[in-house]
């Protein structure tokens, strides 16, 4: 009797037996690959769970076996290689087999909806056109010129057209006339090798140069750290490595931090390559989603660029993976299947045996250390690409200092200066909001979240309090709700403020605001963009989205207004994510043609860190903090993940976790906790932590399947919360 091994949707750590469906013939069902979809019963419902294998026999009590419902796909959705990607990332990722998978699988896919061969216009000659005498049409020369490419090509799609310049409208005016006619073909990978440029490529500085021939030497599996500072060139070296894995045939994989860079990245693909590109990111609907990943599986797209979960898109042909800003912080899910991209990629590249590269110009200590362990192969690239020098650093102490807003007098007036030479200044202030505190100046009232252990966000333009942890807002009182006092004080910067300073300070001045609630609109951010590209002068202030890849030629001063705050971050990646942000923002000046400058804001001037990020270089700063991490047996000198809890009260949240701690094998590894977390109450539940360190991973994994199995079981379970963070960046 055949058994069915599915991988179904469910919060299980497990796959699951089933019976084929009844008409079935064994002979069908064990040639039945893995990777199609198939529904089958589960508990009261039906579910539509992936086939990860057929076996001859299982353990199940055969009065107690369930039959499956329907076989919906005749070719698996995902190739083997990317089934066991999938199965690997559950595994090492402690996560439910099931939704791993839904993670790789586009909604409509997952819903039931059948794949539908994708089909591709192409226009070809009807018999009357092929009966054309040579030179007919000479009047109408782009007609003529279509009829000519027809007769020697036979089919042509609308990308070969567009490359002919050959336009709708000349192919409705031959169709038209019944000359040629319109038919749709199954789509097909695209042909690269004939003609993917569509502009010239650059011609590469002597690093750039040595970076692309020494990945192109090695078409095998290797792992390479692009290290280059901003404005280096980074991405003229991947366009040049797509170029050669298209011309190869192949597929290119790249994946990027934010949906806000797509259109700026899309474009520049565009403009330098012919070949079909798709786009995979948050902002697509189902459809749109359903479409490009078909592209993609079918090989008829030669570039994915996407945001994080595009590393699961299925390929036909995949040739190259990179990863541009790959320390950023958004290539980490943060709930639910609690993946890296990034490694997830590393590990996607190894088994197609193709190339990864790795960009970014403050890589993360994790890929610095193995850069410098010699697992990654290490390509630097020092000097601007446009031959701009690196902007130079100023330090500003404001101690003491008469602060507008925010703003010391010596900062005024360098971003006055800058104004003054029709320049662009890049103002910089990690905090949305008009100010992160509402006190009362008469009682010492603080105006906290009801539900978590957070203050609330002052939002001046809508009168409101929001608290950015859990969305709930309320209206801004006129009053002090303790005392009825009137003097309610706002207490410390953020966006919106420094927004109306500067229009205060600067009234002449176009002031833009870049910030999550400037930009929640679609379009928003690209028409900011768009307007500063004009070059006009103007001021730009805004968070850690102005931090990120954006070329702004004609920004010239980037002033960061509090340094300090990544001073004193509790957590032990403080200083590392506090390095990277500021050379990224100060990445955004002077980029071309103009000399850059950055002027940072500190009442810590002689701190180590600060002196060292600003005398030295970022890869100095990293050296130096990395030796700090391996002094102290934190990663990536050590494996760590947290075992998370939470529930309506901290008690129940800590019992399970101290439960679970007593009956794991903490052989070769150490647990610390049950602790309260960071913010211990959140959204109303109160949250605690195990933490789990060790200096293999062996061991880690061993105790993390322990810990799972045992807290499926617990009698706690149904009330607490819990999930596991392997590797977690947020601690
Ligand atoms: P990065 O991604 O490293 O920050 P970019 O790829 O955006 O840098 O390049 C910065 C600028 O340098 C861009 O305007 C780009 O067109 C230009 N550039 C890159 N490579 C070259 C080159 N080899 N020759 C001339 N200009 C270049
Ligand atoms: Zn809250």
């Amino acid at each position: 009797m055949p058994i069915l091994t599915l991988a179904m949707p469910t919060p299980l750590r497990r796959s699951f037996d089933y019976l084929p469906p009844e008409a079935m013939d064994d002979e069908t069902v064990a040639a039945l690959p893995a990777g199609v979809r198939i529904e089958a019963p589960f508990g009261n419902r039906k579910l539509i769970g992936i086939l990860l294998a057929t076996k001859a026999s299982t353990d199940i009590d055969p009065s107690k076996i369930k039959r499956v419902t329907k076989v919906l796909d005749q070719h698996p959705i995902l190739t083997d290689k990317l089934l066991s990607l999938s199965q690997w990332a559950a595994s090492y990722y402690q996560h439910p087999l099931g939704d791993a998978f839904a993670n790789a699988i586009p909604n409509l896919l997952r819903k039931g909806e059948a794949l539908i061969p994708q089909t591709q216009s192409h226009w070809q000659l009807t018999t009357e056109g092929k009966g054309l005498p040579e030179g007919a049409l000479k009047r109408a020369a782009k007609q003529a010129q279509l009829l000519g490419l027809l007769q020697q090509q036979g089919r042509l799609n609308r990308v070969q057209l567009d490359n002919a310049a050959i336009s709708q409208a000349t192919c409705k005016a031959l169709i038209e006339k019944g000359l040629i006619e319109r038919v749709e073909v199954l789509a097909e990978p695209y042909d690269h090798q004939q003609d993917c440029l569509k502009s010239p490529h650059l011609k590469l500085n002597h690093e750039q140069k040595r970076a692309v021939d020494t990945i192109h030497a090695n078409t095998g599996f290797q792992c390479y750290l692009l290290e280059g500072v901003t404005g280096s060139g980074k991405t003229e070296v991947y366009l040049q490595l797509i170029e050669q894995c298209l011309k190869r045939q192949q597929q290119a994989l790249v994946l990027i931090p934010e949906i806000g860079l797509t259109p700026q990245t899309l474009s520049r693909f565009n403009n330098r390559f012919n070949c079909p590109i798709v786009t995979l990111h948050s902002g697509l609907t189902d459809r749109e989603r359903l479409l490009a990943w078909q592209h993609a599986q079918s090989g008829e797209a030669g570039i994915i660029l996407g945001t994080r979960s595009a590393v699961f898109t299925a390929t036909a042909n995949l040739g190259l993976v990179i990863i541009d800003e790959e320390h950023d912080s958004s290539f980490k899910q943060q709930d639910g299947f609690r993946y890296s991209a990034r490694d997830i990629a590393i590990k996607r590249a190894a088994d197609e045996q193709c190339p990864i590269v790795l960009g970014s110009a403050t890589p993360s200590l994790e890929t610095l250390n193995n850069a410098l362990q010699g697992r990654y192969h290490h390509l630097p690239l020092k000097s601007r690409a446009t031959g701009a020098s690196a902007p130079a650093f100023e330090l500003l102490d404001i101690r003491h200092a008469p602060m507008e807003d925010g703003f010391s007098p010596a900062l005024i007036s360098a971003i006055g200066n800058e104004i003054k030479r029709g320049n662009q200044v890049l103002v910089f202030i990690n905090r949305r909001g008009f100010s992160p505190m509402l006190m009362c100046h008469d009682c010492g009232y603080v105006a906290q979240c009801q539900l978590c252990d957070a203050r609330m966000t002052v939002h001046f333009q809508q009168r409101l309090l929001r608290c950015h942890h859990c969305e709930s807002q309320a209206a801004l009182p006129h009053q002090c709700p303790e005392c009825n006092g009137t003097q309610l004080d706002f207490r410390g910067s953020g966006t919106e403020r420094s927004e109306q300073a500067l229009k205060r300070l600067f009234p002449s001045t176009d002031i833009k605001r870049i910030d999550r609630d400037t930009t929640s609109r679609k379009q928003a951010m690209q028409q900011l963009v768009a307007e500063v590209h004009k070059g006009e002068p103007c001021i730009l202030v805004g968070t850690q989205m102005l931090a990120k890849g954006h070329h702004f030629p004609d920004v010239t001063l980037v002033a960061v207004l509090d340094a300090d705050g990544g001073l004193f971050s509790a957590d032990f990646r403080g200083p590392e994510k506090m390095g990277q942000l500021l050379v990224q923002v100060a990445g955004r000046a002077g980029r071309e043609a103009k000399a850059g400058k950055v002027i940072i804001q500190t009442h810590q001037p002689e701190h180590p860190l600060i002196t060292s990020l600003v005398n030295d270089s970022y890869h100095h700063y990293a050296r130096a903090i990395l030796s700090e991490r391996q002094a102290s047996g934190l990663p990536p000198f050590a494996h760590l993940a947290l075992l998370r809890a939470e529930a309506n009260n901290l008690e129940q949240a800590e019992a399970l976790l101290q439960d679970l701690r007593g009956w794991v094998d903490h052989s070769g590894c150490q647990v610390f906790g049950p602790l309260p977390a960071p913010m211990t109450r959140k959204a109303g539940r109160f949250r605690a932590q195990l933490l789990i360190r060790a200096d293999q991973r062996k061991p880690l994994h061993r105790t993390l399947q322990q810990l799972c199995s045992l807290a499926e079981q617990h009698p706690l379970a149904n009330k607490v919360r819990w999930s596991i963070d392997v590797d977690p960046s947020d601690m």
